[in-house]
Order: C-alpha cells, then sequence, then structure tokens
C-alpha cells in the first residue's frame, strides 16, 4: 500500500500541473524532496533496527546471530521488492567466542580490575600470574629490542596512531613483539570512561599471537599509582575459544535495476558488530538506513541511469572480510562501478562526505553531491580512515566515499557496552537514510561518473606516496586485496 502511494507522489512530482514533464534538473530535485519527507516521516529505519538490536542483538562474525541478522536483512528486501537479492559467501578462517575474563591485582594489595579480550585473541586458558610492567606509548612502530626483556610480565602499553601509521598497525606489531619476548599478555588501556572496555580484531584475526586485554581507565590509572611505589602483580583468567573448521560467512546483495547494464553504484554498509552490546550504531544503524533507502528508491518507481546495489557485508570488524571477498568475486565489473558508498560512522546528523586518499575526484563529487548540501551533508574531504570497507575498493581501484557525520557520542560508545538502541538518534537516522537514498540516486544518475577507476600500477603508486604500505601488508598480509 505504501510502495503504491509514494510512486504516485513521484508521478506527481515530476509532472507539472498541466502535465508536461518536467526538466530534468527540477526532476531530479522533486525526486530529492519526495524521498527525503519520505524517510523523515515515514522512514522505518529506526523500527527496523529495533527488531535488529532487541531480537538479535550482537552479532559477532561466524555466530549464530550473524547468521539471523543476514537472513532479516535479506527477508526485508525480498519483503520491499528486491526479489533477486541473495546471499554471497566467503569462507572464514577462524571462528572466535569470547569467555569469561577475570583479572585481580595481588601484590602490593588485592583488587579486581575489570578487563576484557580484544577479538580473536587467546586466552590465558588457566589462572596466571605476572609481574606488570608499563611501557606506556611507543614512539615507533613497535617496541625496541631486546623484547626478552618482557618475557612472563603483563605489558601495558598504548600503541596508538603515529603519523600515517594507525592505531590497528601499532596494536597489532607491538602484540606480535611482545609474543615473541615471551610477554603473557598485552593490556591496552581503555579510552572510555565509566570503567567501559574496549574490543577488536583488527590485526588479530585469524589468531592473535597472545592475550590482549582491554583495561578500564580508571583501573589502569589505579596500577600506575602502585607501580610508582614499586612492583605489582596481577592475576589473569580469560577463556576465550577459537574453532577453525571451514565456516562461510556472506554478504547480502540486491539490486535496483538502472537503464545502462553497464554502469553501477555500490551502497554499502557492514552487519556483523562487536558482542558487549548490541551493535546499534556500528553498524546497526548503517544497515537500517540502507534498507530503508533501498525500500524508498524502489517503492519511489525511479529508474536511474545506472544500477544501485546494495551491499551488507559480514566480516568487517575481523578486517574487512565481506568487502574484500567482494571485490574477488566481482573482480570484472569493478571498472564500471562508479563509486562506492559506505556507511559506517553512526546516525548523527549528516555532514559530508570522507574519500580515502583520492584527491582526484573531490571537485567533482562536491558537484554531483551539491544538492545534499541543504541536509548538512556539505563538505567532501579526503580523510577517511583505514578501517572500514570503502577503503577495500580504493584498493581494489573504484572510486569510494562514506559518509561522514556529527561526532556526537559515538567514539564513547563504539565496540562498548553502550552501544545500544536507546543511543540512537531516530530523526537524526531518517536524516543520513535520505542522504544515502538521495546520494545514491545522484550519483547513479549523473551524467559523467564523477570519478575513474584507477588501473593497479596507479594505485600501487598512491599506496606508496601516502605512506600506507607497512599498515596493509601487517593488516592484510598484502598491498592490494588479490
Ligand atoms: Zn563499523
Amino acid at each position: 500500500m505504501k510502495a503504491a502511494l509514494l510512486f504516485a507522489f513521484v508521478a506527481v512530482a515530476v509532472t507539472n500541473p498541466q502535465g508536461q514533464t518536467l526538466s530534468s534538473k527540477a526532476t531530479q530535485l522533486g525526486q530529492m524532496s519526495l524521498i527525503t519527507g519520505h524517510a523523515v516521516t515515514e522512514g522505518w529505519a529506526y523500527q527496523w533496527l529495533e527488531k535488529l538490536t532487541d531480537t538479535v542483538g550482537g552479532r559477532v562474525t561466524g555466530s549464530p546471530q550473524s547468521r539471523v541478522a543476514s537472513e532479516l536483512i535479506l527477508q526485508t528486501l525480498k519483503d520491499n521488492g528486491y526479489g533477486s537479492a541473495h546471499f554471497e559467501e566467503f569462507p572464514i578462517a577462524s571462528r572466535w567466542q569470547r569467555g569469561p575474563a577475570v583479572g585481580r591485582v595481588i601484590a602490593p594489595a588485592d583488587a579486581e580490575i575489570r578487563i576484557g579480550p580484544f577479538g580473536w585473541t587467546p586466552g590465558t586458558d588457566r589462572r596466571i600470574e605476572a609481574t606488570v610492567i608499563d611501557f606506556g606509548k611507543p614512539t615507533m612502530i613497535g617496541l625496541p629490542e631486546p623484547h626478552s626483556r618482557f618475557k612472563d610480565a603483563a605489558v601495558i602499553v598504548e600503541p596508538y596512531q603515529l603519523g600515517a601509521n594507525p592505531t590497528q598497525l601499532m596494536r597489532a606489531v607491538v602484540a606480535r613483539q611482545l609474543a615473541q619476548g615471551g610477554a603473557v599478555a598485552m593490556l591496552i588501556p581503555s579510552d572510555k570512561p565509566g570503567r567501559m572496555l574496549y574490543t577488536s580484531a583488527f590485526g588479530f584475526y585469524p589468531h592473535g599471537a597472545l592475550p590482549v586485554l582491554s583495561i578500564a581507565m580508571e583501573d589502569t590509572a589505579y596500577m600506575r599509582r602502585l607501580l610508582a611505589k614499586g612492583p605489582v602483580k596481577i592475576s589473569l583468567e580469560v577463556q576465550n575459544s577459537f574453532d577453525a573448521s571451514p565456516s562461510q560467512e556472506r554478504n547480502v546483495v540486491a539490486d535496483l535495476e538502472g537503464t545502462d547494464p553497464r554502469s553501477m553504484v555500490i551502497v554499502g554498509a557492514h552487519f556483523d558488530s562487536w558482542d558487549y552490546a548490541q551493535g546499534a550504531d556500528d553498524n546497526g544503524s548503517g544497515i537500517a538506513a540502507l534498507l530503508d533507502a533501498a525500500r524508498i528508491l524502489r517503492a519511489s518507481g525511479v529508474k536511474p541511469k545506472a544500477t544501485i546495489r546494495f551491499v551488507f557485508f559480514g566480516g568487517e570488524e575481523q578486517g574487512e572480510l565481506g568487502s574484500r571477498a567482494y571485490v574477488k568475486q566481482h573482480r570484472d565489473e569493478l571498472p564500471n562501478v562508479r563509486m562506492f558508498f559506505a556507511m559506517d560512522s553512526g546516525a548523527e546528523a549528516p555532514v559530508g562526505f570522507l574519500v580515502h586518499s583520492r584527491e582526484d575526484y573531490l571537485s567533482t563529487l562536491r558537484e554531483t553531491l551539491a544538492p545534499l548540501v541543504r541536509l548538512g551533508a556539505s563538505k567532501v574531504h579526503a580523510q577517511a580512515s583505514l578501517d572500514t570497507d570503502d577503503v577495500t575498493y580504493m584498493l581494489a581501484g573504484v572510486p569510494s566515499m562514506r559518509l561522514d557525520v556529527e561526532e556526537g557520542t559515538y567514539d564513547v560508545r563504539h565496540h562498548a557496552l553502550t552501544d545500544t538502541l536507546d543511543h540512537v538518534d531516530a530523526k537524526a537516522l531518517g536524516i543520513d537514510t535520505a542522504v544515502v537514498a538521495c546520494a545514491a540516486l545522484l550519483l547513479a544518475d549523473a551524467e559523467d561518473p564523477p570519478a575513474r577507476f584507477m588501473p593497479e600500477p596507479e594505485t600501487r603508486e598512491l599506496i606508496r606516496k601516502v605512506g600506507l604500505e607497512p599498515a596493509l601488508l601487517t593488516l592484510f598480509g598484502e598491498i592490494l586485496p588479490q
């Protein structure tokens, strides 16, 4: 019923009162207005997100919840006019499950400390005792030699971004060195308030080298006060488990067919999440926005020039596994992709679009997406970070971008206990949904694609120029997804 109604609205909008077709610019603006109005006033992204968060919950890659989420996404697409929506499977090297994690200071005092494992890192299996060493912040990639001085110690390290080297790289390198040196655990102080912990598997999948534990900010401060007066011993008991038997994850793919079968815009978001909470904003909100955008575009009856493909990725949190599988499985089609557009920044008010490294299309992209300025999405910057799926496409030569939003409290909730539905702003999610749908349509309908496919040698040169080689080699084992 809703679908028919929306279709009728669009039909009215593209003709004037005398029934004449309006100019294409007026048609475009009419479409934008209707899509935006519908997303904001009648959109169901928030309601769908409630279903995802409250009935499925956290969706760790390889878990039953991840499977249920993919099925819910597929069914939603089929129910909304995407009859040919389907799964595309890819193998994962291991599955991982978090177990209980207990930490205590045992000397010179006795007190519990809040710890939680990073994903895809091993546990201690049994209760162990260790002396604490506080290394602080590395000022180079990794730790100075000899690493054997960390033997049998639990080492506090804060491996944060250093120049072009992202936190994930710093963390992964330090973990490997500590394991080689014989350390029993790496303790990374959480930067979140309220004794909240952080988790991530980036750089650890498929099997971290030693137990890597997030430790509450307050408990780090406590241990540092003790360390200032003398040696500190702690006990750790962490029980994670791995399963390396063959298993598959999946992407969910659905097309809104365009009139030019050779041209495509891909809009993507990952549906896997972390397990401390519901994965409401990372990235349930992105999935909900994409699904509602897909529904609205289908129901509006628009026939874009390029096909708009919606891809819902699995396995992003382990290192963009789903998008990397996609670019390998669809290698031949990639030169026809006008733009890959990722939604993975949380549901705050839109501010614009971020591009990774490719400065060559910033101005044409700004022009193409100019109608979205009034929704707040006015800035187009080459400032994207390395940690989500648009980077995979950039590395594969495909022009890519991601939605940039106001900061809000996303970073506090990111991968933490408070990534729950009640923190998601329904109004902002509606506006984000409108931006996703409108941007996809603007990109698909543009007379000329706003950017060009970048051949492999040129991409390699770009990666070298921006200094990304060490991070890519450490995190993915290769510079370009091959
Ligand atoms: Zn995410």
